[in-house]
């Protein structure tokens, strides 16, 4: 249970909202045949590696969005993708000849899910391809790179989406309505985490050139990403400590990183992340009349929260599923950006530099410049 591929597997066993959807409602009820909807999402997936096969066998159970095209650099995986997902030939690609996408009129957004570090070069392609983007987070390495991603994305005209797939989730949903309800009151506090010990030594997330950071890039968004949703604001500043058990297996990127964000109202965001260590998965928000709190709150699931109020009992849902149909729909149907945008990513970014720039000087208190 030490290994990423294992946290990976962590899948959530309930069904997609989809699925239950087309349940009968009762037993003598004859179910209705599945139609697909006349207008659908036309997705190529790029680079076929762990998180996009799950993308891909939850997109199965899709109503708005449908997997119609493959990028990878390895042949045998287009053959063998191709026949399980029953992808035309003329829609598969490599990385050389990606830039090739802009003529096909029968894919509409390509899904970036290759290491962190290739998201900026892989988004600018893809943006001159004239497709819309989805990249996997983090975003990119820095704020810098983000920032000319979605001026590439803005210069084609195309959407440019980040897989923050929290904000479809239920739980994540309820807790944050319940924060603009008002009815945790007045936010005074915030504690998340989100890691787990990481297993092969050799794998891409411990090569700084591949991965950016370590811990806090891979993971350490989430309880970020999580404290600016918990508290409906933006920091204002940051301080960061970090900890290494393990210098030699963690020589090139960071393994558990304590960070701190201070926001306009005063109140402060207590975060941690690390891959040295599991059972480290928790988001708590607390307010003058109330609280949530998400444990296990960022992975596949099933999310179990409570509040003050008792347990939460929102749906066990397959997030990638509702994310998929939920961006179908912003894009198929005009309607407001969600809370994934690259302006999202840039936000998050902005912080992991100041994160890092706080270690690098001894934990100072850094002053976030969204400029
Ligand atoms: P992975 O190693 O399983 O897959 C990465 C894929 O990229 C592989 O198919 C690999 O062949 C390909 N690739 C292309 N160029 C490469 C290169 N130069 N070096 C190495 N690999 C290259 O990794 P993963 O777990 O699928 O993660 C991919 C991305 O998805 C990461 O950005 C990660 O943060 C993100 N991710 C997100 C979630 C989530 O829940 N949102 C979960 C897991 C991973």
């Amino acid at each position: 249970m030490n290994s990423r591929r294992d946290f990976l597997q962590k899948v959530s066993l309930g069904l997609g909202v989809t699925a239950l959807s087309s349940l009968p409602a009762t037993a003598n009820t004859i179910p209705e045949p599945f139609v697909r909807p006349e207008k659908q999402l036309r997705v190529a997936l790029m680079g076929l590696g762990g998180y996009a096969g799950i993308v891909a066998e939850a997109m199965q159970n899709c109503k708005m969005a449908t997997l119609v095209g493959l990028v990878s650099g390895t042949p045998s995986k287009i053959d063998t993708w191709k026949q399980k997902y029953n992808i035309p030939e003329k829609n598969t690609y490599n990385y050389e000849n990606v830039g090739d996408i802009k003529n096909n009129p029968d894919i509409d957004m390509v899904y970036i899910t290759t290491p962190n570090s290739l998201h900026h070069k892989h988004v600018l392609q893809v943006a001159a391809a004239g497709k819309h983007v989805l990249c996997e987070k983090p975003v990119a390495d820095n704020a810098r790179q983000t920032r000319e991603m979605i001026a590439a994305c803005e210069k084609a005209g195309v959407k440019f989406y980040i897989g923050y797939r929290m904000h479809f989730e239920p739980h994540t949903r309820e807790l944050i309505r319940m924060r603009e309800a008002g009815e945790l009151g007045k936010i005074m506090h915030v504690n998340n985490y989100m890691g787990f010990k990481s297993g092969d030594p050799n794998q891409w997330r411990l090569k700084k050139a591949l991965a950016g950071g370590g811990a806090m890039m891979d993971v350490g968004v989430y309880a970020l990403n999580g404290a600016r949703y918990a508290t409906g604001e933006e920091p204002i500043w940051v301080t960061a400590q970090e900890s290494k058990t393990d210098p030699v297996k963690f020589k090139e990127v960071d393994e558990t990183i304590t960070f701190q964000l201070g926001f306009p109202s005063g109140v402060i965001a207590n975060c941690g992340t690390t891959y040295a260590f599991n059972n480290c998965e928790r988001l708590y928000v607390i307010g003058d009349k109330g609280f949530v709190e998400l444990s296990p709150a960022f992975g596949y699931g099933p999310i179990k929260g409570r509040t003050h109020l008792g347990p939460m009992n929102q749906p066990v849902v397959k997030h990638q599923t509702l994310q998929m149909d939920g961006i179908a729909d912003i894009i198929l149907n005009n309607k407001p950006d969600p809370n994934v945008t690259g302006q999202e990513g840039l936000k998050d970014m902005i912080v992991v530099d100041a994160v890092y720039e706080s270690i690098r000087k001894g934990g100072q208190k850094i002053f976030i410049n969204k400029a």
